[in-house]
């Protein structure tokens, strides 16, 4: 499928810092949108509503699935979570560069769907270092967070299937890294033929 704008997917298992990162990337960047999914998952903490997710009930997420809703959709940690299809290709073929922050089940499904995109994957420092996070994220329950960890042992496997991986051990470094990345993909000749056209067309390279 081909579109105006890039599609960033970037994954990571629970506690390697992926939200916060996307989060900061966003502030930094007027250019980038991300998409809000869909979940199953009941809110945590001070999540709402049409910001974090939109939260449905598993018979209203199945109804999407039927009514092929969904771009993507997998079932992570327990928990339904779908890319909304109108969504994303209402942006990206505005031109918007859109941010996926999904799991590695669905950034390998968008990959088939859309070849450029570019997939990114966000590494621990390290096992113990994962652990200490997502205990110090107080957010979940002891068993959700062994249940997390065991989960993530797969989920760092997948990480060879991506075209960037970026270990999020200082913070900054793992932000510049992923400016990085945006900002290289946005260099390559298409993109700039794209989002530069007049000075294209100026130089006859059109
Ligand atoms: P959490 O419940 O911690 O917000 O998210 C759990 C996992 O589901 C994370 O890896 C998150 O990126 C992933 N996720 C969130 N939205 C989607 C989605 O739309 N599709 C898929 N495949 N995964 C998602």
């Amino acid at each position: 499928m081909e579109y105006p704008g890039n599609l960033f997917v970037i994954a990571a298992p629970s506690g390697a810092g992926k939200s916060t990162l996307v989060k900061a990337l966003l502030e930094l960047d007027a250019h980038l949108m991300v998409s809000i999914s869909h979940t199953t998952r009941q809110p945590r903490g001070q999540e709402r509503d049409g910001r974090e997710y939109h939260f449905i009930d598993e018979a209203s997420f199945r109804a999407m699935i039927a009514s092929g809703d969904f771009l993507e959709w997998a079932e992570v940690h327990g928990n339904l979570y779908g890319t909304s299809r109108q969504a994303i290709e209402e942006r990206v073929s505005s031109g918007r560069d859109v941010v996926l922050e999904i799991d590695w089940q669905g950034a390998l499904q968008i990959k088939q769907l859309f070849p450029n995109a570019v997939l990114i994957f966000i590494l621990p420092p390290s096992w113990e270092e994962l652990a200490q996070r997502l205990l110090r994220r107080g957010e979940d329950e002891p068993e959700i967070i062994s249940q997390r960890l065991a989960n993530a042992r797969i989920e760092v496997s997948k990480a060879r299937n991506f075209d960037f991986v970026i270990i999020n051990g200082l913070f900054e470094t793992a932000l510049f890294d992923l400016k990085t990345v945006v900002h290289s993909q946005r260099l390559k000749y298409v993109s700039q033929q794209r989002s530069k056209s007049a000075v294209f067309a100026a130089l006859e390279l059109i």
